[in-house]
């Protein structure tokens, strides 16, 4: 299956969270049957990674959003662990600081975009300032429903400097959400982990739902889609996150660069007579 077309917002179109199922995994049974294919996706966009250096002109950005314990860390863990860490470069963004928050909201993402020959992640973004900031009332509705429009001339402006950008929601269930705060208090190696605020957020996750459901409808466009990715199997989740990302690098027409060099000339001006003198020396 093409998961780019499957889990793609279409522009402009109503996103109903409630009517994707979080439990889906396609034809796929276990994460037995699926590894094969992720190991597969992960050779691609390692070898994807090299020829965007390479290439020199042209950047990824992908956006992890989610609610709590839907599996950012776990998909930065499991899907970039395996490409060269020259080329990559991972961003959380909590709760901004004061000289972030006397800035203007897009101020710390842009200085995180990536560079030409970059991947950059965003664990959590400048969504959070259609999210909690709206949940929350940080702002007044004023404020951050003209946000919408200044994100999509954002990331519009960024994609026309050689930028493409995937944008994923991690959809899980709220039954699911409790299993993992659950597995959190069980395992002492992950109790530091929990929090109050967990589940306080989870309160207000209806409030949630219809902040993400207004993002998702206003915020995916054709040149910064965004994908709604079944979450709750986390082995699925890899499977589809790694296949979008190993497509959309095969598509961004990345070639070695030329050589600057002739390389017969530099072959026989230094390899050959080096060559020469070693066997020469050895006799
Ligand atoms: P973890 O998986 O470790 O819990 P996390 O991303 O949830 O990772 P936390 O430190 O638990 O990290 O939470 C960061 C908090 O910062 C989130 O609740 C998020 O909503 C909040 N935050 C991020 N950006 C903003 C913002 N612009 N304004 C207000 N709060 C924000
Ligand atoms: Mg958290």
């Amino acid at each position: 299956m093409n998961y780019r077309k499957e889990f793609i917002v279409e522009p402009g179109k109503k996103v109903h969270l409630d009517k994707i199922d979080p439990s889906y995994t396609d034809k796929h049974e276990s994460h037995e049957t699926a590894l094969p294919k992720i190991q597969e996706h992960l050779a691609r966009m390692d070898k994807l990674q090299y020829l965007l250096y390479a290439d020199g002109d042209q950047s990824l950005l992908v956006v992890l959003q989610a609610l709590d314990a839907a599996g950012k860390d776990g998909v930065v863990r499991h899907l970039f662990s395996g490409i060269n860490p020259q080329g990559i470069s991972v961003f959380s963004f909590k709760q901004p600081s004061k000289a972030e928050a006397a800035h203007d909201f897009l101020w710390r993402t842009h200085q995180c975009a990536p560079a030409k020959g970059e991947i950059v992640i965003f664990n959590r973004s400048h969504y959070e300032d259609v999210l909690v900031v709206r949940v929350h009332k940080l702002a007044e509705k004023a404020v951050w429903s003209k946000r919408y429009d200044l994100i999509n001339d954002f990331e519009k402006m960024l994609t026309s400097n050689g930028t493409r950008i995937l944008k994923f929601l991690l959809h899980i269930s709220p039954e699911e959400q409790l299993a993992r705060f659950k597995q959190r208090l069980d395992d002492p190696t992950k109790n530091w982990k929990i929090t109050d605020a967990d589940y306080t957020e989870r309160e207000l996750w209806p409030e949630y739902i219809d902040a993400y459901e207004d993002a998702l409808e206003l915020t995916s466009t054709p040149h910064a889609p965004w994908y709604i990715i079944p979450a709750n199997h986390k082995w699925f989740r890899d499977l589809a996150i790694s296949e979008i990302i190993a497509d959309t690098l095969d598509e961004m027409g990345l070639k070695l660069p030329p050589t600057h060099v002739n390389m017969e000339e530099i072959f026989i001006k230094y390899h050959a007579a080096e060559q020469k003198q070693a066997d020469e020396k050895n006799g």
